[in-house]
């Protein structure tokens, strides 16, 4: 296969984006919509008050995703903290109704850290710059079954 090979945070970020029928340019919170439509799930985004911490979580309940977002950065940080937790929720790491993208092979909450910030990363850089020319032309789509196998690799087993 050519192109963006299969197993990295670019290739997945890349079938997400697919799988949601969205083409770059697009922000976290129309990244969210998509998300919202195609898994008919609600995800509001809050900035979260307490300048205490400059990450974000996120609260399911249900069908309900509220991500909290430290606001007090600049647009790319808030940017980067709505596409990290849109990745838990896509990659079904939090309770509530889970998105049918199954993910296996996770032993522990550092390797989702990990996984979730280089896609999330992945995200970012394809929503503003999406595919260079080179790469549009030899793209091909790559499956959400990757995703175990990237784990794998990852973890190097
Ligand atoms: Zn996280």
């Amino acid at each position: 296969m050519q192109g963006i090979p299969l197993l990295t945070p670019q290739g997945l970020a890349r079938s997400m984006c697919d799988d949601l029928d969205l083409a770059p340019p697009f922000s976290a919170r129309l990244f969210a919509d998509a998300v919202e439509r195609r898994y008919d799930l609600r995800i509001a985004m809050e900035p979260w008050p307490s300048g205490e911490y400059t990450t974000g979580w996120c609260n399911a309940r249900d069908s309900a995703y509220t991500i909290y977002y430290y606001a007090g950065g600049s647009v790319v940080q808030r940017e980067r903290i709505q596409f990290h937790e849109l990745c838990h929720i896509l990659m079904g790491h939090l309770s509530g109704r889970q998105p049918p993208v199954v993910m296996r092979g996770e032993s522990g909450s550092d390797d989702r850290e990990k996984t979730v910030e280089q896609v999330a990363q992945a995200l970012v850089a394809y929503s503003m710059l999406g595919d260079s020319p080179a790469e549009r032309r030899t793209r091909e789509s790559v499956p959400l079954s990757a995703y175990g196998q990237f784990i794998d690799s990852l973890l190097d087993r």
